[in-house]
């Protein structure tokens, strides 16, 4: 079990956890104690790989495929997790796309795929888990916006605002929820070695720190912040040095 805090009485829900960084978020809450479902988008046996290093360390799992963009299949998976695990105490928005757009090639359509995967999934899954949490008076909420909800960014307008819109919907929530045991904050980390960044390693030559982030290092921020019930609506950085804000 991962050292400072056990969640071994707790259910959560990672998004987008059949690689990257979602992945190394559902590894590392399950090495904490957690039960974890594992959604993924179609890539099954990425999601299944991940399952299956959760159970050989000793840990509860499953894999459930969902488009987080789509309510009908939000309210399918809440309700199969609560079947095969239990109620969700833990929500984890990680699942997000990145469609690398200038601005004189930026399409209506690129748009709006973003703004539904990366934006709306967070509030699909964030209602569809708040019942539950709000009837045991304790829940925990991570939104993985990125730098990119404050800064220029390497993608594109259309992400920009896709990732500044959950730091709007963190505050929202946190407001309205404090008072009953839940926390909303986000974890915004920037240039980290993924598949989304492929190709991009260029990119490294900008980071203070002389390399990319590692998707273990978003996971090790959002196990900090599951661990303080008085932070909350906050947002925790992770850029190497590449900006103070
Ligand atoms: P990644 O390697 O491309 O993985 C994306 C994950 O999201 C995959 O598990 C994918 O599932 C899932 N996904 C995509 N669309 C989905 C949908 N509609 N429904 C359900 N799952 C969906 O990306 P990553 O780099 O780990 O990024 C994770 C998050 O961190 C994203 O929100 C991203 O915007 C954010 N972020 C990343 C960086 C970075 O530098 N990498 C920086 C800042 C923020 P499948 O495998 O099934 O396709």
């Amino acid at each position: 079990m991962a050292a400072g805090q056990d969640l071994s009485a707790r259910v959560a829900l990672v998004t987008g956890a059949s690689r990257g960084i979602g992945a190394a978020i559902a590894l590392r809450l399950a090495e904490s104690g957690a039960a974890v479902a594992v959604n993924y988008r179609e890539r099954a046996g990425d999601a299944e790989a991940v399952v299956a290093k959760i159970k050989s360390g000793g840990g509860r799992a499953f894999a459930v495929a969902a488009d987080v963009s789509q309510s009908a299949a939000v309210a399918g998976m809440v309700e199969r997790i609560a079947r095969e695990l239990g109620s969700i105490d833990i929500l984890v928005n990680n699942a997000g796309i990145a469609i690398v757009r200038g601005v004189d090639d930026l399409t209506e359509d690129d748009f709006g795929r973003t703004i539904m995967v990366n934006l709306k999934s967070a509030f699909l899954c964030t209602q569809a888990v708040l019942p539950a949490m709000r009837a045991r008076q304790w829940g925990r909420i991570v939104n993985i916006t990125s730098g990119a909800a404050r800064g220029a960014g390497a993608i594109g307008p259309h992400y920009n605002a896709s990732k500044a819109g959950m730091e709007g919907l963190t505050r929202g929530y946190a407001a309205r929820l404090v008072k009953e045991g839940i926390t909303v904050n986000n974890v915004a980390p920037s240039l980290i070695e993924t598949d989304m960044m492929k190709g991009r390693t260029d990119l490294a030559r900008n980071i203070p720190l002389g390399r990319m982030g590692q998707p273990e290092e978003v996971a090790q921020a959002v196990a900090m912040v599951l661990g303080n019930a008085y932070m909350t609506g906050q947002t925790i950085i992770l850029n190497g040095g590449m900006a103070f804000i």
